[in-house]
């Protein structure tokens, strides 16, 4: 299975979802959502068969490298209130008969609460398990098949006894190495004939592999850890402050201990076999932005896989819902750069330009205009707004030539704007600062002149209009409506200039 595998199409992320029958992984990138965004579930999106959870195994930093947080784990508010009644419990082992009876109820519920930490580590909680929720489960007797487990062990201890003692230590030896693994498959499957069966653990221990040593390893440590301290100071103070001391370590070591185990089942969840939890809900995703990531995931394994059409297809259905989405629109633009489509390219770079400047992303319109311009020579955007602001970052990045492609004939193609005399004065400096055409930029910068003119003797025109002493009319060379007249002598004369070779 995917162990450590990384998504085909994210290679530096790791992948959460296989597909056996096409032998791909994918990460959550390509497999937008959880579960529950989809009916059962997700499919593959090459072949369409159902597709297998990884869980958690590929996501989840190695147990090893994250000690800390067992460590951290018991200082919860139910695990405190938890390792404060062990700690009671212990003071109750020396204070007669009757409480020792509340003590070993107490240490009953110890074990309950332990088997409950391992199954909430075990589907990535990391959060204690409540105190409460220790009464809702009495049905399943879980302490009582926990110290089944104990019997059951011992006794094997025994029979192997009756054979030779030696054996009898390897045997305990052996079911000593078990025994994390024997609670967490009682804790993962509630079944006693499982969590005592030598060769079913066996089994889920070679499936852990490594990380069941460093486990091992890490409950040997812990487990000393009260012995230890208590050898420290045990022999200065007396019992009834050493017992609730050692209840109180014995708590908390086994808190980490229990925390441990779960974090192993959760790291190795797809290889154990045990029901494998798709605590997946914080990648739950509302429809609308789901439909939005899985289409954009969906075209983005069909671009890799070169199945170009089909990503087009895919994409275009979603033209009405996203046609303001700078990743569906880059999507879409990359599409047909790869395709060639040339008349796509231009009419959707059109579009996408001028939204980009609309959205305050001109910057980004420049890159999307250059890459169609280095398809399509000639190529200028239809908008007024959108040649101009591109026009302008395209000057200052001292793409000068692309600049003056992008602003020629301005004033034909755009009669109405008011920003001719800007873009021209542009162009001017392109040619003076950029190319050192001199010729051309002055012969601009006079056009600039001559209109900044007209339109000067329109406004007063406009103005004398108002007012009712002036003349209406001052003749044929005045603009009308605010239009400069394409036929305008000037006009044609300094159109020569920019239409020039490329
Ligand atoms: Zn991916
Ligand atoms: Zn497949």
């Amino acid at each position: 299975m995917g162990d450590n595998k990384t998504c085909k199409y994210h290679p530096e992320e790791p992948s959460s979802w296989n597909c056996s029958h096409c032998d791909i992984a994918y990460c959550r990138t390509c497999i937008p959502g959880s579960v529950d965004n989809y009916r059962g579930k997700p499919k593959c999106p090459m072949c369409n068969y159902g597709l297998e959870f990884l869980g958690a195994s590929n996501t989840a930093e190695p147990f090893w490298s994250v000690p800390h947080r067992f460590f951290a784990y018991p200082f919860q508010k139910d695990t405190l209130m938890v390792i404060g009644l062990m700690t009671l419990a212990g003071w109750f082992m020396t204070a007669g008969l009757l409480t020792l009876f509340l003590s070993l109820f107490l240490i009953v519920g110890f074990i309950r609460y332990g088997l409950k930490v391992v199954q909430y580590y075990g589907a990535g909680d990391s959060i204690a398990p409540p105190l409460g929720d220790l009464g809702a489960q009495s049905g399943e007797y879980i302490f009582l098949k926990q110290v089944g487990i104990f019997v059951a062990f011992g006794f094997m201890v025994y029979l192997a006894g009756q054979v030779h003692p030696a054996f009898a230590a390897v045997v305990a030896f052996l079911l000593n190495l078990m025994m994390p693994a024997s609670i967490m498959t009682l804790a993962q499957t509630n079944e006693l004939g499982k969590a005592i069966n030598p060769l079913y653990l066996t089994v889920i221990i070679l499936k852990i592999g490594a990380s069941y040593l460093a486990l091992l390893l890490g409950v040997f440590t812990v487990s000393s850890g009260p012995g230890l301290i208590l050898s420290l100071v045990g022999e200065s103070l007396p019992v009834g402050i050493v017992l609730p001391l050692l209840f109180l370590m014995f708590s908390y070591f086994s808190l980490v201990t229990y925390a441990m185990m779960g974090y192993v089942i959760y790291e190795k969840q797809a290889v154990l076999g045990f029901s494998v939890v798709m605590d997946d809900d914080e990648f739950y995703l509302d429809d609308d932005e789901f439909e939005r990531q899985q289409l954009l995931a969906t075209s983005n394994i069909y671009f890799h896989e070169g199945r170009y059409e089909e990503a087009r297809k895919l994409l275009l259905e979603g033209s009405d819902k996203y046609r303001n989405d700078m990743e569906y629109n880059d999507r879409l633009h990359k599409l047909f750069m790869i395709l060639d489509d040339r008349k796509s390219l231009v009419n959707h770079t059109n579009f996408y330009c001028e939204s980009l400047v609309k959205q305050g992303f001109a910057g980004k319109a420049v890159t999307v205009y250059l890459d169609a311009q280095s398809k399509e020579k000639k190529f200028q955007l239809d908008t007024a707004l959108a040649s101009l602001e591109v026009a302008k970052l395209l000057f200052q990045q001292t793409k000068y030539m692309q600049c003056i492609i992008l602003l020629n004939g301005f004033h034909k193609r755009f009669p109405k704007s008011k920003s001719i005399a800007e873009a021209y004065t542009i162009c001017a400096r392109a040619f003076s600062e950029g190319l050192n055409d001199d010729a051309k930029a002055a012969q601009l910068t006079a056009f600039v002149k001559k209109l900044r003119a007209q339109e000067a003797t329109k406004k007063q025109s406009a103005a004398a209009t108002s007012s009712p002493s002036a003349s209406p009319s001052e003749g044929g060379d005045v603009p009308r409506d605010g239009e400069v007249a394409p036929e305008d002598d000037g006009i044609d004369e300094r159109d020569k200039p920019i239409e020039f070779k490329l």
